[in-house]
């Protein structure tokens, strides 16, 4: 992730300095322009530096503070009649919104202040995130490709849907559990999620269940091993950390991995790592509440009813 980071850095610092260097021409075609301009900047910079050179010798010219306040007065005039403001003379940031700093500050209903990546790095940060994120695999889903007709006479699995949709674009997506039937649409809201949070510049993730299992299996032996193929070592270690760290996480088709010595820990440590930090997660199962609870146990049973909410897709009836 450190890398994409580098990118966005790296973007934000060309357009200050592009800001600069434009703001250094255009002052100097002012200048060239409006020869009145450098008279009275010229004899504004001479007498400055005589009250410098002045105080260096410990002296003091009474009459140089009026004087500077007379010419900047005068400066302030030959502006106006060159119609030029102070702005002239400011940077004007690539972007107004963040002021080329990549963040804004938005402020909830409630009063509470966030930082959120500014619109205008969200360009540059989509692509990187629906690639290393899994979500570019799925190119037709998204909430505005959803087909109307497909919730038709299934008003329950339609009302989840708008639920998930009016979360997500509230960025305030909560942890929960799709249960149901196959092909119902449980991964099609849940990855049209996951793509909505990647295109706002929020990181997210879309990882089948099975894959979350081979991907926490093959970091372990890196782990574990003396060495490894470095590209290897830093594939892995990325996608494994956007698995715990991704601000939004799918978690898709939880139920269909093959049972290790390892699932059970992985599933906890993958859960509570996210909890701790905050991060929302969405899984999709098409297990029903008491089949999950037979193949998981306890532990990850317990995590699920207390933490996710359990939202039922249900299928065509009849
Ligand atoms: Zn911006």
């Amino acid at each position: 992730m450190s890398g994409m980071n580098d990118d966005v850095q790296n973007i934000l610092e060309n357009r200050k300095i592009h800001s600069e260097i434009r703001l250094r021409e255009h002052v100097a075609r002012i200048r060239e322009q409006f020869p009145e301009l450098v008279a009275v900047e010229k004899e504004i910079a001479a007498l400055t530096e005589a009250q410098m050179l002045l105080s260096l010798d410990g002296k003091t010219d009474e009459t140089i503070a009026p004087r500077l306040q007379g010419l900047d007065k005068k400066r302030e005039e030959v502006l106006r009649s060159c119609g030029l403001t102070q702005e002239d003379f400011q940077v004007k940031p690539f972007c107004e919104l963040c002021k080329d700093t990549g963040w804004i500050t938005v402020t909830s209903e409630s009063g509470k202040e966030s930082r959120m990546p500014c619109r205008c790095i969200c360009g540059i940060l989509a692509p990187t995130y629906l690639e290393q994120g899994g979500i570019d695999r799925y190119p037709e889903v998204a909430f505005d490709k959803a087909n109307e007709k497909f919730f038709e006479g299934r008003q329950a699995a339609g009302n989840v849907f708008l639920a998930v949709k009016t979360l997500t674009e509230k960025l305030k997506i909560t942890n929960m559990v799709l249960f149901g039937p196959s092909c119902t649409g449980k991964t099609f809201m849940a990855v049209s999620a996951a793509r909505y949070y990647a295109e706002h510049g929020i990181p997210a993730m879309v990882i089948r269940m099975a894959d979350a299992q081979e991907l926490m299996m093959e970091y372990r032996k890196i782990v574990q091993s003396f060495y490894t193929v470095p590209d290897k070592e830093k594939a892995v270690t990325s996608k494994r950390n956007l698995l715990v760290e991704a601000e939004l996480l799918v978690l898709d088709d939880l139920g269909v991995e093959v049972k290790t010595p390892n699932s059970e820990a992985d599933l906890l440590y993958i859960l509570d790592t996210r909890a701790q930090m905050g991060k929302k997660t969405i899984i999709t199962t098409n297990y029903d509440l008491a089949s999950l609870k037979e193949r998981y146990g306890g532990r990850v049973y317990e995590r699920l009813s207390h933490s996710f909410k359990m939202y039922m897709v249900p299928g065509r009836e009849g």
